[in-house]
């Protein structure tokens, strides 16, 4: 029987607008997806875990797995390094699982060109007002380190037309629910849908 392949998710959004704990909450219900860890070399922060949020590498480290081909794609984002592991993302795709990349649009760009058919989805913040108060996050910071962050997230969310789908994260389980909803219907695909249940095809269309 031929194998299906799964599908390449591509999710890209400012920081702010809860891309990450809306994929946490997708793997909790979906157990046919995973999420790939990419490499950093930035900084880990308080309750990040190595191997788990990233892998945490050092610069010299991060330019070695340049070098040995091992990246699908990297890009540097606010001064720091990020790359994703190309041999785990085509294993899981063999596999016939689902991949998520949280990747920023520069890396979308790259994995766009050699997977064309990624399924990119680009997920925003309802207003400009609620991403700066995502950005406040404590009331910590101050200003100017706001407003250089609101700069970063506009960059970013200049990019939202090169995606194929759009997502508002105004209300979480609803923009959940969306998200979830766009990974079942790609599963039903006429293609995928006959590779699954090519006995059944072959059975309904026999005479006999
Ligand atoms: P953070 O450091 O806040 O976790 O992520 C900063 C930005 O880097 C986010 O936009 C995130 O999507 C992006 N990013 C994380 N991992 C990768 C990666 O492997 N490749 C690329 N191109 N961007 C990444």
């Amino acid at each position: 029987m031929t194998q299906l392949s799964g599908t390449l998710y591509i999710l890209s959004a400012p920081s702010g607008a809860g891309k990450t704990s809306l994929v946490k909450a997708l793997l909790q219900r979906d157990d046919q997806v995973g999420v790939s860890v990419s490499h950093t070399t930035r900084a880990m922060r308080p309750g990040e875990v190595d191997g788990v949020d990233y892998n945490f590498v050092e610069m010299d480290q991060f330019n070695a797995l340049i070098e040995q081909g091992q990246f699908l794609e990297f890009a540097e984002v606010f001064g720091n390094k990020y790359g994703t592991s190309q041999q785990w993302v085509r294993e899981q795709l063999a596999t016939g699982r689902d991949v998520i990349l949280e990747i920023d649009w520069q890396g979308a760009e790259q994995v766009r060109r050699l997977m064309p058919e990624a399924v990119t989805v680009f997920i925003l913040p309802p207003s400009r007002e609620a991403l700066r108060e995502r950005l406040d996050g404590r009331g910590q910071d101050s200003g100017d380190i706001i407003d250089q962050r609101m700069a970063e997230a506009t960059n970013e969310m200049s990019h939202y037309p090169e995606y194929d789908y759009l997502l508002i994260n105004d209300d979480f389980a609803t923009a959940l629910d969306q998200l979830a909803c766009l990974f079942r219907s790609r599963r039903l695909r006429q293609s995928a849908q006959q590779t699954r249940h090519q006995t059944l095809l072959a059975q309904l269309l026999s005479e006999r």
